[in-house]
């Protein structure tokens, strides 16, 4: 066994990430008195969630009539009808609120003339149930949103007395031997210490794993290692095969340009210069959800009208666009094309193609956040003192597609809702629990293994193979071949990490480590992603299967449980919540209205 010494901490609530997800948590645990440690292994303000540029979508109706019910709709049938509509519609229902909280903690959201929060078009945002043109819901600041929602969210958490462990790696979980999470173990990066976080309940927050593919929007730290943490306790992960690529990401760097881009009136052509979208989406064309656009793309591609040298990536074009429009609206952008595509957004189109940017699946919870275990007899059994929100959980809002601007409305509406559960589930006056400590030992151990590593393939070859399998065989296009063949390549790959070789066997500051200890949580990720993928025999959402085109509820209208240990997947499935909360009469959306049809723009 690996002696190593350790520091024990213990709280009410143990955070693990600080972006959006995560912040939104851990202020309101502490806003209500719980003791609250937030743990993250980058800087909070450096959290993905900076990077965020579109905005968060809420039906204020500041810009036009919106309702949440059509909000609900827009998210029901944007999921392809993947997602629990419980879920959905506290999402929709909540938002509201969850906006108006954060302007009063002080974000500095865009404004109209008349003072109220600005808000722009984004794709798959209608009215009246999908029936009327494209509804203006995407609250704003500027193209910065996520920063200033980060940054705010940081200085009210301080402002609160949470407590912040800053550059701490969560290696993995502490699980009794019944089956409760009791804490965490970290490893603290900049003084090689080890820490033991004991808590009445852990949140995992630690975001998506774009990580896992060659090119991504995502920043280098979305490893997905709360994916990773959760499969090696021997909990699930949920609907993996759901990858969402971004229509535009500059080509070549994979750098994000904001879905905002073609809301403010920006529009995609090809080769000929044909506006194509029109032909695929006749009638919400460049503003269709991201799954179709980035579809049609790839469809043009393939048929020979792609741009540029090799005929092989799309145009933006914004240049048409009033320059004050782009200055006010758009400056982040403007330069992300100027230093990544060395494009003058005023004068010349951006090249683009679709990127991974989201991932659907991941931990599942049900709408407060609580961690799943389905099982035959309960599909919704919940793991006592483990929650997950944000990109690493799957509640499931998102389904088979994500709406852009409902990642950063699902952070904050289920980073809430997790704290008003805890609230009522956390006992502030109860002593803390003790930690397994068979279970402490085995994470010391499996440290202590990954850090010794001594085989032959470097972390970094490891990774490329990873991710190029991943890109190849595991994107917007999808067939049987393709996808068995990714099945082979990945067990291959994945068998290969006990030939893992790390040079620096340091503590401090060891980058070649955290690296390593990062493959192994995109690893299981990744096998869950492809294996996922390979058993859906339909198309559905971001899943489109070129021998299976069509979208099968019959047979395929369920949640996949994908459990991985080691290179091996075990797949189950679990029914998808289609009750809503509450009835028409009450107030909320009639079950006609979100009964499953085809799915056309
Ligand atoms: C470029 C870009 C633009 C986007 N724009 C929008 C938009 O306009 N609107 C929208 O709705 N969505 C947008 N999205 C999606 C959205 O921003 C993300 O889904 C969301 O920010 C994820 O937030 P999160 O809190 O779940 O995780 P993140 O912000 O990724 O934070 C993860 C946190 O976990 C911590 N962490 C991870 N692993 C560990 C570990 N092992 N130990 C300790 N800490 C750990 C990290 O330190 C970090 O603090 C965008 C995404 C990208 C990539």
């Amino acid at each position: 066994m690996a002696a190593y010494e350790y520091e024990t901490h213990e709280y009410d609530v143990v955070v693990v990430g600080a972006g959006g997800a995560g912040l939104r948590a851990t202020l309101g645990m502490a806003e209500q008195g719980l003791r609250t440690a937030c743990v993250t292994k980058v800087f909070p303000t450096r959290s993905h969630t900076v990077a965020a540029q579109g905005g968060i979508a809420a039906s204020l109706s500041n810009m036009g009539p919106d309702h949440w019910q059509w909000h609900m709709y827009d998210t029901v049938k944007g999921s392809d009808w993947l997602g629990d509509t419980d879920a959905m519609e506290y999402l929709a229902r909540e938002a509201p609120k969850a906006v108006y909280e954060l302007e009063h903690y002080g974000v500095p959201f865009s404004r109209t003339e008349e003072g109220k929060i600005y808000q722009r078009p984004f794709g798959g945002h209608t009215t009246e149930f999908g029936e009327g043109p494209p509804v203006q819901r995407t609250c704003a600041a500027a193209d910065r949103t996520g920063h200033a929602i980060l940054h705010t969210l940081y200085g009210q958490s301080l402002k609160n007395n949470a407590e912040f462990y800053i550059e701490y790696f969560a290696i993995d979980l502490i699980m009794s031997d019944d089956g409760v999470c009791q804490g965490v173990v970290c490893w603290k990066l900049d003084d090689g210490t080890m820490h033991v976080f004991r808590s009445k309940m852990v949140v995992l927050a630690t975001g998506g794993y774009g990580r896992a593919y060659f090119s991504a929007t995502s920043a280098h730290t979305c490893t997905g290692d709360g994916g990773g943490m959760v499969a090696r306790a021997g909990l699930p992960l949920q609907d993996m095969e759901f990858v969402q690529f971004h229509p535009t990401g500059i080509y070549g760097s994979g750098c994000l340009i904001t879905e905002g881009a073609r809301g403010e009136g920006g529009y995609l052509t090809n080769s000929e210069g044909e506006r194509f979208m029109e032909r695929y989406a006749p009638n919400y064309k460049d503003l269709a959800p991201r799954d179709y656009v980035s579809r049609s793309m790839t469809m043009e591609i393939r048929e020979g009208r792609g741009v540029g040298e090799h005929g092989d990536h799309i145009h933006l074009n914004l240049q048409h666009l009033p320059p004050e429009t782009l200055a006010e609206r758009l400056p982040g952008i403007s330069e992300s094309a100027k230093i990544f595509a060395g494009v003058d957004v005023t004068k010349e189109p951006i090249p683009v193609l679709p990127t991974v940017h989201y991932n659907m699946g991941g931990i599942p919870t049900n709408y407060w956040g609580e961690v799943l275990n389905p099982t035959k007899d309960d599909p919704t059994a919940v793991v006592p003192g483990l929650m997950a929100v944000g990109e690493a959980g799957c509640a499931s809002v998102h389904g088979a597609n994500r709406l852009g601007s409902n990642s950063l409305i699902d952070l904050v509406v289920f980073g809430r809702a997790a704290a008003i559960r805890a609230g009522k589930v956390v006992d502030p006056a109860s002593a803390v629990p003790s930690a397994n400590q068979a279970s402490v030992d085995k994470a010391f151990d499996r440290f202590d293994t990954v850090r010794n590593a001594d085989g032959a393939t470097p972390t970094a070859e490891l990774r490329l193979d990873m991710q190029r399998a991943m890109q190849a065989d595991a994107a917007v296009f999808r067939t049987a071949k393709t996808m068995k063949e990714g099945v082979e390549k990945m067990t291959e790959i994945a068998g290969k990490m006990s030939d893992i070789k790390v040079t620096d066997r340091s503590l401090v500051w060891n980058s070649d480590l955290m690296e390593t200890l990062e493959l192994t949580n995109l690893m299981p990720n990744a096998l869950a992603t492809i294996h996922g993928a390979e058993a859906r025999h339909e198309s559905r959402g971001a899943h489109a299967h070129e021998d299976y085109p069509e979208r099968n509820d019959d047979k395929w209208r369920i949640h996949t449980i994908a459990r991985v240990d080691g290179p091996k997947v075990d797949l189950s499935y679990r029914p998808v919540i289609t009750e809503t909360l509450t009835t028409e009469e009450e107030g909320g959306i009639s079950l006609k209205k979100i009964a499953p049809k085809a799915r056309t723009f």
